[in-house]
């Protein structure tokens, strides 16, 4: 009995290696898994369901095989793939989760999240993420020509990467604060969250109890996954 989460593959076609590790991995893993929750950045970059080509193919094929066999899967946006939308979940079996939500594991409420809303230190992508979180924002850019879309976000990612570089780590990362807020607005003491490419169980106590927060890692050379059975949870990341 185990459930297993991933977040930030960041599936590209330059990256053949993590589609096959992926593939490797539900074969091996997901298979055997009671739930399959992915928490976002599954791509590297997603321009709208229209934008679903043949080469997605193995990808998408992977997690239908899943479902069919009776398996539940989950789908939570990251913000690189925010625009995955209903052609993508009838074409996987997923079902699209709000940020946040929260689940029962194994006897424990447990919040998810991507992570980018716990990265509220990050004042311009807050406002960029609310901005393109917005209905109509979105809907008048999924109605644009894919290649100006691609266009657009070739853009945004370059405005993105060179404002990255004049901002220091601790912004980038989640504000403990925002993550003690998250959990107590929820009245629970159990995270799990992707995002910020920090794999860790962190332990601290919140509200004269011990509160868990569990950051998922991203997909590099090796696969990084967590394992949560009613005894245990185990990350799987080569960095710790
Ligand atoms: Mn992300």
């Amino acid at each position: 009995m185990q459930t297993l989460f991933i977040s930030d593959l960041h599936l590209s076609a330059n990256t053949p290696h993590i589609a096959q590790n992926y593939l490797t991995l539900l074969a091996n893993e997901g298979i055997k898994s009671q739930a399959i929750y992915i928490l976002g950045d599954f791509f590297e970059v997603w321009l709208g369901d229209d934008g679903i080509t043949p080469q997605h193919e193995p990808i998408l094929g992977a997690l239908r095989q899943l479902s069919e066999a009776g398996i539940p899967l989950y789908f939570m946006h990251g913000n690189r793939d925010f625009l995955i939308g209903h052609r993508f979940s009838e074409m996987t079996g997923c079902q699209l989760l709000q940020d946040p939500t929260i689940i029962d594991l194994y006897g424990t409420q447990t919040l998810l999240m991507h992570g980018d809303l716990l990265c509220t230190d990050d004042i311009d992508y807050m406002a960029f993420r609310r901005q393109v979180r917005d209905p109509d924002w979105q809907q008048q850019f999924l109605a644009l020509e894919m290649t100006k879309r691609v266009e657009m976000a070739k853009q945004a990612r370059d405005a993105s990467q060179s404002s990255a570089k004049n901002k220091s780590l601790e912004i980038m990362d989640v504000n403990q604060q925002t993550v003690e807020k998250f959990l107590t607005d929820a009245q629970l003491t159990q995270l799990i969250h992707g995002h910020t490419h920090r794999p860790a169980i962190h332990e601290f106590e919140l509200n004269g109890e011990t509160a868990k927060r569990i950051v998922l890692g991203d997909w590099g050379a090796e696969p990084s996954y967590l394992i949560v059975t009613p005894d245990k949870m185990t990350l799987l990341d080569q960095r710790i």
